[in-house]
């Protein structure tokens, strides 16, 4: 039978950062979280980039690797953190060469690569504003995301560029700079090399005064209805990131540590570049995409510690078998985390039978910046469950009533939202130029996360679902409207909806359903080109995988596709109240 709670007990091969939860939260505050890090020298303010990088390269750490790259080929680089200083001082004064100012937003649409690292950290330390996309995005999700935050500066390949940016370019009028990674010089409009113009740039550079409420990075995410939305963050997000890295990932100075998240979203930003560089430890980036047998073998060989990954990946690996685990060493490894989707209570199991270690779910989202509930190194861990809030966070199970007052559950075991006290230092400090959108995340003092969840009596939260009409596939959010709107741009389209269906490794795959308009009439050859085009469109991090015809969508009265009627009907569950479709039910 599976366990209930499993029990941790010394002796510790290294003594985990919290060994009793109560204590660390009586002990805890964000000031002295933030004076675990230096600032800028003379009391010039806080920047992501010298916290994560040059403190250390000024330091006895100078020679550690900071990053280690391992390529798709078998090629390996490795960049301590003197030689990563001085690779993003050489691209910030690239930037300002080419008249690049603080605050202007720098965006990047490559795969895992070492330029990719350089060029987020590059923009932090000029003062301006990193953005990353993620490379399996087609041309429509990379052009609402250029437009809406005015990239000033891209930084992508140039097959990339080619097969992504170049289809709406002449959408993006305030894109003056591309700069292209890799040995394709490409034929772009305003696009240069990057080699060169590094090679070609100072590697000194003093970081401006940085002010901790200064905006540093814009992750996109997405709700049900809308446009994509631009989660503002500001510098002084590193002070969570490093005592997140510290708390939930446990990391130790001399940790080796593998973050699987690809830093065109939020986890590969937040953990897989910021939180173990500010930590000071050596993280592995591995270009390649999932393989059970690669990964086995990365953690095996580059005696990785501390592993934080996805539910989609452990499900993968658990596909592949647990014997295949078996033919390697993973005795090193001292702690597995995974965020962005339910963890299965079998895959924390499963975790402990093939890794030696159970799987530690935590959970955070875009807006949060970082890690807010988990599971950690030294407690018990309830399987399924996502953990305790972490120190300095205050997390609560809410009811808002119909005047939008918000009420806190007391009792145990009754679901409802997800909220948190506002005032941790990686909170989103709002929606890039959407006010209204922002301010509705909050009331009555509490962040509403959107999120259902049940807490139990001893203080362990479990997720239930969403409140809204999201995707969650691969652990990437996708807004239905968004693919919607790609769909309704195909000549025979008249109506669109997506929803997720369940699938049993991304958890979800998007359907969507289309009515088609008159004088087009439903067949396969049209389901496939509508296939085809979704994919072209939107990508395959986005598209969706199934379409069905039908002759006309469900709405409300006020006109709005009920998603939650179609997946009803597609899982054969009760249809609830359906007392506002247009037509009657
Ligand atoms: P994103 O902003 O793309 O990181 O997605 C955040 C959302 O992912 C959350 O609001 C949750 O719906 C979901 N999520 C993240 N972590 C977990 C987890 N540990 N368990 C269940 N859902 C999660």
């Amino acid at each position: 039978m599976r366990p209930q709670v499993i029990e941790k007990r010394g002796p510790w091969p290294v003594e985990p950062n919290v060994l009793d939860y109560a204590r660390a939260r009586d002990g805890f505050s964000w000031a002295a979280a933030r004076a675990a890090l230096d600032g800028l020298p003379h009391g010039r303010g806080l920047n992501i980039a010298h916290e994560a990088v040059d403190r250390h390269a000024a330091g006895p750490r100078a020679g550690r690797v900071a990053l280690r790259f391992l390529g798709a080929e078998g090629e390996r680089r490795e960049l301590t953190y003197a030689a990563l200083a001085e690779a993003t001082s050489r691209f910030a004064n690239a930037l300002a060469g080419l008249g690049v100012r603080r605050g202007d937003r720098v965006f990047a649409l490559l795969g895992r690569v070492p330029e990719l690292y350089v060029a987020a950290l590059g923009t932090l330390k000029l003062g301006a504003v990193f953005s990353p996309l993620f490379s399996a995005f087609g041309p429509e999700p990379v052009r609402a995301r250029l437009a809406l935050g005015l990239g000033k500066v891209l930084v992508t390949s140039a097959a990339l560029y080619r097969k992504k940016v170049a289809p709406v370019r002449a959408e993006l009028p305030s894109l003056a700079h591309v700069l292209l990674a890799g040995d394709d010089p490409g034929n772009v409009p305003g696009g240069r090399a990057l080699g060169p113009l590094l090679e070609a740039a100072s590697p000194r550079f003093e970081i401006p005064a940085t002010a901790p409420a200064d905006l540093a990075l814009v992750h996109f995410t997405s709700g049900t209805t809308g446009r994509p939305k631009g989660a503002m963050h500001v510098h002084e997000a590193v002070v969570a990131h490093h005592a997140t890295g510290r708390l939930a990932l446990d990391l130790h100075d001399e940790d080796v540590f593998w973050c699987t998240a690809d830093p065109g979203w939020v986890t590969g930003t937040s953990y897989g570049i910021v939180a173990p560089l500010s930590c000071g430890v050596t993280s592995i980036v591995d270009e390649a995409e999932f393989d059970a047998e690669r990964w086995y073998r990365v953690l095996a060989e580059e005696r990785i510690t501390v592993w934080y990954t996805a539910p989609t990946a452990v499900r993968m690996l658990m596909k592949a078998g647990a014997a295949l685990a078996r033919g390697w060493d993973l005795s090193r490894l001292r702690f597995v985390a995974s965020v962005g989707e339910p963890l299965n209570p079998e895959a924390v199991v499963w975790g402990q039978e093939a890794l030696g270690r159970p799987i530690h779910d935590n959970w955070w989202q875009t807006e949060t910046g970082g890690i807010m509930i988990g599971n950690l190194a030294a407690l018990p861990v309830k399987p399924g469950s996502m953990g305790r809030p972490l120190p300095g966070v205050t997390a609560a199970i809410v009811r808002q009533g119909e005047d939008g007052r918000v009420a806190e559950v007391a009792e145990p075991g009754v679901e409802g939202e997800l909220a948190l006290r506002p005032g941790w230092p990686s909170m989103f400090r709002g929606y890039l130029g959407d006010e209204a959108r922002y301010r509705a995340c909050f009331a009555d003092g509490w962040y509403l996360t959107g999120d259902l969840a049940r807490r139990d009596a001893d203080g362990y939260f479990w997720f239930v679902g969403r409140k809204d009409d999201v995707i969650k596939s691969a652990g990437h959010l996708i807004g239905p409207f968004e693919v919607e709107s790609a769909l309704l741009e195909h000549p025979a389209v008249a109506e669109a909806a997506a929803i997720g269906i369940p699938d049993p490794v991304a958890l979800e795959v998007v359907k969507a359903f289309v009515a088609l308009k008159p004088g087009f009439t439903a067949s396969e050859a049209l389901r496939l080109e509508l296939v085809g085009f979704g994919r072209a469109r939107l990508g395959r991090a986005v598209a969706p995988k199934e379409i069905a015809f039908l002759p006309t969508l469900p709405r409300t009265r006020s006109g709005k596709i009920m998603r939650r009627l179609l997946k009803a009907r597609e899982l054969g569950l009760p249809e609830g109240d359906t007392s506002t479709l247009e037509g009657g039910a």
